[in-house]
Parts: C-alpha cells; structure tokens; sequence
C-alpha cells in the first residue's frame, strides 16, 4: 500500500510503498476514511532538529484519524469488521495511573517521548496511508449514528485539543465572560464553536488572515480582530476595561503568548496550545493578579467520547478540504502556505 512518510528531519514526507499491516493479538487495523494534515507535521517537517524527539524514523504521518475495521487480532471484543471508529491520537503504556484513567496523553511511561507521548503519525506509523495498524483495541471509539468518517478524523485532535483545554477552563467560562480564540485554522475554528456550543461565554477571534476571521465569523465568534500591536487593546475594549477570562492561544509564537497574558483579566487563564516554541519572560508583575498559564497536550479518551457525541447531534460544523494521499504533500504546502479553510483532510 502507499504511506507517506517523514524520511528524515527537516525534509519533505514522501509517498512510499510499505507493507499492508495485519493485526496481532488484541490489534486492529483500520481502513482509512479520513487523515487529517495538522499544523504539528509542519513542525516535525521544519523545525524539529534529529535528537529533539527519541523517535525512530521513518514513520508514516497523520495522527488525526477514523476510519472502517478492516480486520481484528486474535481477542479483540470491542470492535468488529466494518465498525466506523475514530483513533484515539496518544498512545499510551495503557497500564499506568494516568492510562487507567484515559488520559494517555499524560502517560507517565510512554512509549515514546518523555514530554510529549508518541502514537500513530508522532514516532509510530499513523494514517496518512490505506490502512493503519492500531496497537490496542483500547484506541478505538466507535463513531455514533450521524458521524462519518471523513467528517470525524478532524476530531480527534483539531476537535479534541481545544475540547480538553476549553473544558478544564469551563468554571471561568460563565455568562458574563469573554474567552479570545488565537489563531483560527484547524483547531482554532473548532475551539470557537466548542465554547460557543457548551458554554455562554461571549467569544473573540484573533487572526492574521482575513480568511481566518471570515471562518471565525461564520462559525459563530461574537467579534473578530485582526493580529497586531492594538490587538490587546482592542480586547480591552470590548470587555469594559476589564480583560478577557481565558485566552487560548493556538500559535505558541512571542507575539501571540504576549497578547494573550497582556489581554488576560485578573484571575484568567491563558492556555497555550500552538507550539510554534516562543516564550516571553516571566516575573510578578508581568501579567494581572492570579493569571495562570498553561500548556495543553491533546485530551483523554473519555473526552473524545464526549465530543463526537456532541458533534454526533450537529453541535460542530467542520470546514475541511479533502485531498487525495497521491495529493498529500500539496495539503502540508497549502496549510503551511496558509491556504487551507479549517482543516486539510486526505482521505485514501
Ligand atoms: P493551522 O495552521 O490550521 O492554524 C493556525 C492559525 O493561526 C492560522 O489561521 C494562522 O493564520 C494563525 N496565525 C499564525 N500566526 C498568527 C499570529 N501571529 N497571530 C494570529 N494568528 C496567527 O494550525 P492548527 O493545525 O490549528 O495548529 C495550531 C497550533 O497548535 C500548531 O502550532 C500546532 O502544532 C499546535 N497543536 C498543538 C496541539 C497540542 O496538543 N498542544 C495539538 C494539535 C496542534
Ligand atoms: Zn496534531
Ligand atoms: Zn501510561
């Protein structure tokens, strides 16, 4: 079958042909429906130095993804033959406290990185082919009446990461709060409808594309705001003075983690999921009283189950543009050209 895989840091995926998997004991493999392009490969592509992560290349990428069982090891129970199923992304050691309790993305054993835990697409071989091989049964959720495939890869990360960071800030996220969405690509245009759809919070969308905004606006932000150095400003204005309750930044660069602490009301949250790696200095009076920031990783299992039923019941409208596999590479160049409206899925 054909992959496309990461050859070598700092380079181009290319497609490849690799073996078709077949499944051990307690694996399955799953037909491909839909591989979503995440902004994360274009950071193993171009800014991931070897060494940075204990991962053996080659792999194959896509670590967004659903599809159809194609075929179960010896003891799988919980799935059968053409169940439509989504992939939960981290992979974990699956035994250890944090496993237990579903979130294998905080792993405390991985089998991967030591920081960030690896999966299928991250270290492993992922879904940016025909078929993946998933290692555990353990992965797989199946995807509820009204979810199809294609429509759900996107889920499991552009949907899954902004749910768990939106929801461990959801007390903060009241009538009268205003939460500041930075960044409105894959996962960014999710996250605005997430807080819209559980939550009553007013919500303003930060981009430095107009057709980011154009997106922001149409899935529901309340205002929309264009990047720059009045930006902070601005969400001060619209909050009384006061500043925003929660600000998720979905860049990770110094100038979108200095807004965001700079706009964040005393008592706020300022979540950094973007990993474009910029850092600002830190000291006492660098941001309002009682402000606390923090990094995400991905989101639990049980979470995922979460939100594809609420995405299940036609709470999420996801933006996406397919590609074919042959067509893969053009999806990273669009994206990293800044050319994609939601997210770039390939579908096989
Ligand atoms: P994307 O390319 O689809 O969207 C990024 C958006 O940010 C684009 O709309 C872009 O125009 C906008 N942007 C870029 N620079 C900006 C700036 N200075 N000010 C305002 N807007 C700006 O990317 P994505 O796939 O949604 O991923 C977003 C980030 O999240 C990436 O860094 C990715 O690696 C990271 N990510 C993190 C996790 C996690 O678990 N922490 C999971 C998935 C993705
Ligand atoms: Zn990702
Ligand atoms: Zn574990």
């Amino acid at each position: 079958m054909k992959a496309l895989r990461l050859m070598g840091w700092k380079s181009e995926p290319e497609l490849v042909e690799v073996p078709k998997p077949t499944p051990g004991p307690g694996q399955v493999v799953v037909k491909i429906g839909g591989a979503g392009a995440c902004h994360s490969d274009l950071h193993l592509m171009h800014d991931f130095d070897a060494g940075m992560m204990p991962w053996q290349l080659p792999f194959t990428l896509g670590h967004e993804n659903a599809g159809w069982v194609e075929a179960v090891g010896d003891g799988v129970t919980t799935v059968s033959e053409g169940d439509a199923v989504a992939v939960y992304g981290p992979w974990g050691c699956g035994t250890c406290e944090r496993c237990r309790l579903g979130t294998e993305n905080y792993c405390e054993n991985p089998l991967g990185a030591p920081v960030l835990s690896g999966g299928g697409g991250l270290g492993m071989d992922g879904g940016m082919a025909e078929y993946l091989l998933v290692p555990f049964e353990r992965l797989l959720v199946r995807l509820p009446d009204g979810l199809d495939p294609v429509t759900a890869a996107p889920l499991t990360d552009a949907g899954l990461t902004p749910y768990h960071a939106i929801r461990r800030s959801w007390p903060k996220m009241t009538p009268t709060s205003t939460v500041v969405v930075i960044g409105v690509g894959g996962l960014g245009h999710l996250a605005v409808q997430l807080i819209k759809a559980t939550t009553a919070a007013r919500v303003i969308a930060v981009d430095n594309r107009r057709a980011a905004l154009d997106l922001a606006g149409a899935v529901g932000a309340d205002h929309t705001l264009e990047s720059d150095a009045s930006t902070a400003g601005a969400i001060r204005d619209l909050t009384g003075g006061r500043g925003a309750d929660v600000l998720l930044d979905f860049v990770g660069a110094d100038a979108t983690i200095e807004l965001a602490r700079s706009a964040a009301r005393s008592l706020g949250d300022v979540t950094i999921v973007g990993i474009a790696g910029g850092s600002v200095p830190l000291s006492f009076f660098s941001q309002p009283y009682e402000v606390s920031i923090q990094t995400t990783y991905w989101g639990s299992r049980p979470e995922l189950v979460e939100l594809l039923d609420l995405a299940a019941r036609g709470a999420l409208h996801i933006e996406s543009t397919t590609y074919s596999l042959d067509d893969a590479a053009r999806a990273y160049r669009d994206l990293h050209e800044g050319r994609v409206r939601g997210r770039a899925v390939i579908v096989p």
